[in-house]
């Protein structure tokens, strides 16, 4: 099964692209991870992403798309994959579609999580994440047991820079102009599917979970 996760920054895509790669056993690829593993290790892909992130504009498509596609090579990835935070714009779309169409595939499924611009500003700037393990929490919607300590791995949670306030409007800028037009994209491919995003993490899980079929 190979799924898109497409909605704004902070509707919830990684939350739930967690939850679907643990139950359908297939990689979550989340191309923020892999870019924020880079600056953490000093490389020279980090270091150009690293402008771009943290003015809240998007990397160029040239230095996103062959590390994805690059990824799709890695033998977990044989049963399929779930994206996050790729493809972004619709250059990275088209680029994905053709490198899986030269393979004989397709994307199965784009899940939209819809959440209105009004409720992201709260969801991240109270969005933590684990600098050990990149584990996400939210202070009042998914709050860790010992404050400011990963349930998972005992260390310190941060505010990611660019989920400060004035970045985060930049973001939303970004998303509507770059990366909605891929619902329409989607769509007219016949396999988009939206839930409402601003339920509570679990009831759109299972919103989820029922478009895909257990
Ligand atoms: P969020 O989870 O809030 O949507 P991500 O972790 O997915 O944010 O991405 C963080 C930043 O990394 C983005 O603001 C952008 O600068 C960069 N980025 C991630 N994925 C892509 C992509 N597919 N194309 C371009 N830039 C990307
Ligand atoms: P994205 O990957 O789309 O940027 P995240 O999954 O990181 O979004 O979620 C952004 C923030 O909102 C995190 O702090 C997360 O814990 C919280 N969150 C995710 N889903 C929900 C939800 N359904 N209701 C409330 N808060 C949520
Ligand atoms: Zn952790």
């Amino acid at each position: 099964m190979k799924i898109i996760m497409l909605g704004a920054p902070g509707a919830g895509k990684g939350t739930q692209a967690k939850m679907l790669a643990e139950k359908y056993n297939i990689p979550h690829i989340s191309t923020g991870d892999i870019f924020r593993a880079n600056i953490k290790n000093g490389t020279e892909l980090g270091k150009k992403a690293k402008t771009y992130m943290d003015a809240g504009q998007l990397v160029p498509d040239e230095l996103v798309v062959d590390l994805v596609i690059d990824r799709f090579a890695e033998p977990d990835c044989e049963n399929g994959y779930v994206l996050d935070g790729f493809p972004r714009t619709i250059p990275q779309a088209e680029a994905l579609e053709a490198a899986l169409a030269k393979i004989g595939e397709k994307v199965d499924y784009a899940i939209d999580v819809d959440v209105p611009d009004e409720n992201i500003v709260n969801r991240m700037g109270g969005r933590r994440a684990c600098v050990g393990c990149g584990a996400t929490y939210h202070v009042v919607f998914n709050p860790t047991k010992v404050e400011g300590k990963c349930d998972k791995c005992g260390e310190d949670l941060i505010l990611r820079d660019d989920d400060k306030p004035e970045t985060v409007l930049n973001r939303l800028d970004v998303y509507h102009k770059q990366t909605q037009p891929l619902i329409d994209f989607y769509s007219g491919k016949g396999i988009l599917k939206s839930v409402d995003g601003t339920k509570d993490m679990k009831e759109v899980f299972e919103a989820i979970v029922e478009i895909l079929g257990a």
